[in-house]
């Protein structure tokens, strides 16, 4: 950072949120401060709920023409009013430090890309830090939306493993997550996934966070049994979770220097 400063180069990076929603209010936070904590500028742009989405679609172009910002996020989900698509589809593929833009999903599928979405790239730093290869290993992605599952089954693609992508309608889940080598949750509902759905010695990396209505936050998978069978396998919270902040920050930082 300090030597992008040095060459002139001070990341920027817009943060649009719509509404009240407490936990998107969360994770604004979080990247603001993870912003501050390493030098990005960071710009909140906090909108009322019952935000148009001309003056939403406004918005995004001014960031789009504003030269001291590189990045632009709008924090997901947004009201019900608006549509999400053409939000995403406006901002300016080089400032689309979500990786959500078709140009960008289009460049990832093909494998020559400048930013990779930051859940998905987390998820694989992680891997990579463990030590661990995926190369000819099988993957199981249980999820496949278009900002987790989906690209997180091509990331595990190009690094040669064989994956196989499940979701609500798949036949037999239990059956598909035992015959993972490395197990990636990304579904939304609470410990879904147990440890007698796991093979012994299986890499299980849980991207889920549900809030239950006790307040504890949970993944995807129910980490107690898990951990008796996985040889690895990433907390909730604490795991995922931050690297996904983290590869923001290198995209913000990335989108800095195109
Ligand atoms: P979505 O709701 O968009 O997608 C959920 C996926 O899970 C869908 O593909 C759905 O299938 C599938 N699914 C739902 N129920 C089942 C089931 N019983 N069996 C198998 N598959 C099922 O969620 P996201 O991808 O946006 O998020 C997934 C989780 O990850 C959430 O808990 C979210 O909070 C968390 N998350 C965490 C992040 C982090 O930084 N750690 C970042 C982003 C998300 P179908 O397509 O058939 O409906």
């Amino acid at each position: 950072m300090e030597k992008l400063k040095e060459s002139g180069i001070n990341p920027g990076l817009a943060v649009i949120i719509v509404g009240e929603d407490p936990a998107s209010k969360i994770y604004v936070r979080n990247k603001k401060l993870a912003c501050e904590a390493i030098g990005i500028r960071s710009e909140e742009y906090a909108l009322p709920a019952e935000t148009t989405q001309e003056e939403l679609l406004a918005l995004v172009e001014t960031l789009n023409k504003k030269e001291d910002i590189h990045g632009i996020l709008c924090q997901l989900p947004l009201p019900k009013h608006l549509d999400e698509e053409a939000v995403i589809n406006a901002i300016s593929p080089k400032k689309d430090v979500d990786a959500f833009h078709p140009v960008n999903v289009g460049k990832i599928m093909i494998g020559n890309f400048d930013f990779l979405p930051c859940t998905p790239a987390g998820v694989m730093e992680l891997i990579k830090e463990s030590g661990i290869d995926v190369k000819g290993k099988e993957c199981v992605v249980v999820g496949r939306s278009n900002i987790v599952g989906k690209p997180m089954a091509m990331l595990l693609l190009h690094q040669h493993g064989t994956v196989t992508i499940c979701h609500s309608k798949t036949r037999d889940l239990k059956e598909a997550c035992l015959r993972a080598d490395v197990l990636v949750a990304a579904v939304g509902v609470p410990e879904l996934i147990t440890g007698d759905m796991i093979k012994e010695g299986a890499v299980v990396i849980d991207v889920g966070m549900n809030r239950l209505p006790d307040k504890r936050l949970v993944g995807d998978v129910h980490f107690e049994s898990a951990k008796e069978r996985a040889a690895a396998i990433t907390p909730v919270p604490g795991g995922v979770g931050p690297m996904t902040i983290a590869m923001l920050m290198k995209n913000t930082v990335k989108a800095a220097t195109l």
